[in-house]
């Protein structure tokens, strides 16, 4: 990615804009091809994870269209040229700071640049959620880490953990099996919240072992060289005798789930208890007019990319006719 920030002595610059889109996930790039196609000019900062989630992952095979599995990056390199296409300005930048009292709305990106904007599309997605216990802290990027698909090279013949139940962590488990010798998955409850079809491939792969009902405790690791050697474990399925034990492993992988990026709007936007987007029943509109959030910011049932997309699509459309009435 190229550096975000520009030499001291550049002067920011002030951009006014029709609409600007938030974010380069699904979600994203479907609100930019529908405002482009609109005529309506946006302008989309692709936030620092260009492609968003997708660009982490390998194989697609639920997004319409493909029949054969699409690789994650390169259905996103498709939405972005499908986006770009048609018109849109693509800014490899990310907003730092929003003013939302008054329309037209202010955006400071990391770059220095100043926008106004008549509507927003909020579209930055979810980021990894992490255990929280200060050994995973410690440890990551030395063997703890919350992507396989861009660390489970390091783990070559070793033995992993994946933490976590849901559809992430079994896809975790599985594609770190096309590297490491051995995957242990730990969930804390007797059962999974993946879909069937991914529990039914786990549970029949022959380098994957489950172990049911364990609290992660502790990373444990040495400091030189700082690496993982194992987790420490307490079992909860007598949850009047715990048991404790100690399991070695060279990597752990945390697969818990996603929390919305919207730190950036704390205070400016409603949100719910969880840091979700609130917008209006079967609509992307919040509660500022001209502003619209779409996909995984605002969605935490189905968080699936084409959910994401059609949230994308709404927005645009509903935008479309927000600029509208502000020409009108
Ligand atoms: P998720 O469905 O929310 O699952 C999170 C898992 O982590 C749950 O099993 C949960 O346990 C466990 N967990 C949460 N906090 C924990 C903690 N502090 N310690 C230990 N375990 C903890 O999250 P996800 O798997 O990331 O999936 C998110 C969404 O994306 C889902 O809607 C999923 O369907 C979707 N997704 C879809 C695909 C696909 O379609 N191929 C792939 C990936 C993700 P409990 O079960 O006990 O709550």
């Amino acid at each position: 990615m190229k550096p975000l920030n520009p030499p001291a002595s550049a002067t920011p610059l002030h951009r006014a804009e029709n609409l600007l889109i938030l974010g380069s996930g699904p979600a994203g790039y479907t609100a930019a091809i529908y405002a482009a196609r609109a005529n309506l000019a946006p302008v989309l900062l692709t936030g620092l994870t260009p492609g968003g989630q997708l660009t982490v992952t390998t194989e697609v095979e639920n997004y319409p269209g493909f029949a054969e599995p699409i690789m994650g990056p390169q259905l996103m390199q498709q939405m972005r040229a499908q986006a770009e296409r048609y018109g849109t300005i693509v800014l490899d930048d990310i907003i730092i700071r929003v003013d939302f009292a008054a329309s037209p709305y202010g955006l400071v990106a990391d770059s220095g640049t100043e926008f106004r904007a008549k509507a927003v599309i909020i579209a930055t997605g979810a980021q990894a959620r992490w255990l929280g216990i200060p050994s995973e802290e410690h440890f990551r990027g030395f063997g703890v880490s919350a992507c396989a698909t861009c660390d489970g090279f390091f783990f070559r013949n070793k033995r992993v953990a994946v933490i976590g139940g849901g559809n992430s962590a079994v896809e975790e488990a599985l594609y770190l099996t096309h590297h490491a010798a051995e995957v242990i998955l730990i969930h804390r409850r007797d059962s999974l919240r993946a879909e069937r079809i991914l529990q039914d491939r786990l549970m029949k792969h022959p380098k994957i072992t489950v172990m049911w009902n364990q609290e992660v405790l502790e990373v444990i690791g040495t400091d030189a060289p700082r690496k993982v050697t194992g987790v420490k474990l307490r079992s909860i399925s007598d949850k009047a005798h715990p048991v404790e034990q100690t399991l070695a492993v060279d990597g752990v992988f945390v697969a818990i789930g996603h929390e919305p990026a919207t730190s950036l709007f704390r205070g400016q936007l409603p949100m719910d208890k969880g840091g979700y987007l609130l917008s209006a029943p079967d609509s992307t509109i919040t509660a500022k007019p001209g502003i619209f959030a779409a996909g995984d910011v605002k969605d935490k049932i189905f968080r699936q990319a084409v959910t994401a997309a059609g949230m994308g699509c709404m927005a645009a459309l509903e935008a479309e006719k927000y600029l509208a009435q502000w020409e009108g």
